[in-house]
């Protein structure tokens, strides 16, 4: 069976293996390579899916001209500040782009947002460009609330944080394959898999 490879406009390895995990439980012979060097993109569009756009066309132009090109874009969005961090969530605490230092600058902004005020809802756009240059747009979101300490060692960003909606356990404190089935890049992915452009 052929596989297919899938370059992903990304550097973030947690990314890169929740994208193989959803390809390989998805039945895809797909292999997700991050770049070799992403091209700098500076995220500048305020939207998720400009952003997404943005970073898959970069890549697409270095790469051969049949290239298949997976770009994301995601954040937290939280209630209490207005939908913010949002396509900032990245850069929160800083340009450096530091998880740590972006995780305790969300648990000290929220110090005293009372437990019925917490609402968030994680949001993710896959913009999938393919080898003829046919562009395609999927989105996923996970709607939850944030603890008021971060809980669990897994996953990555503000995991820790965040509790789906229904469920008592941080993203952070489930595995990954448990993430992936609700996750806003996983119901992203599943709405691309509904939508793919051709059999893979
Ligand atoms: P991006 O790489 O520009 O899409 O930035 C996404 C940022 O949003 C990450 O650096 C995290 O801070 C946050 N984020 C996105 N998805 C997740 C997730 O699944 N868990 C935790 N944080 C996430």
């Amino acid at each position: 069976m052929k596989i297919h490879t899938i370059h992903l406009a990304s550097g973030n390895a947690h990314k890169v293996q929740e994208f193989q995990r959803l390809a390989d439980d998805s039945g895809l012979s797909m292999k997700m390579v991050p770049p070799v060097k992403m091209p700098v993109v500076v995220e500048d569009t305020g939207t998720f899916i400009g952003n997404a756009r943005k970073k898959a066309v970069a890549l697409r132009a270095a790469l051969p001209p049949d290239a298949w090109v997976l770009a994301d874009d995601s954040g937290l969005c939280v209630d209490a500040l207005n939908g913010g961090p949002g396509v900032e969530s990245a850069y929160y605490a800083g340009p450096q782009g530091n998880s740590a230092a972006n995780l305790a600058k969300l648990v000290q902004v929220l110090h005293d947002v009372p437990d019925g005020l917490r609402g968030a809802h994680f949001r993710c756009v896959l913009v999938l460009i393919d080898g003829a240059g046919r562009e395609q747009v999927f989105e996923g979101r996970c709607d939850g609330h944030l603890l008021r300490a971060p809980r669990g060692g897994a996953g990555f960003g503000y995991d820790p944080l965040f509790v789906p909606i229904g469920h008592e356990k941080s993203l952070a404190e489930i595995d990954e394959a448990s993430k992936n089935q609700l996750s806003h890049r996983g119901r992203a992915w599943a709405s691309l898999c509904k939508g793919r452009l051709m059999d893979w």
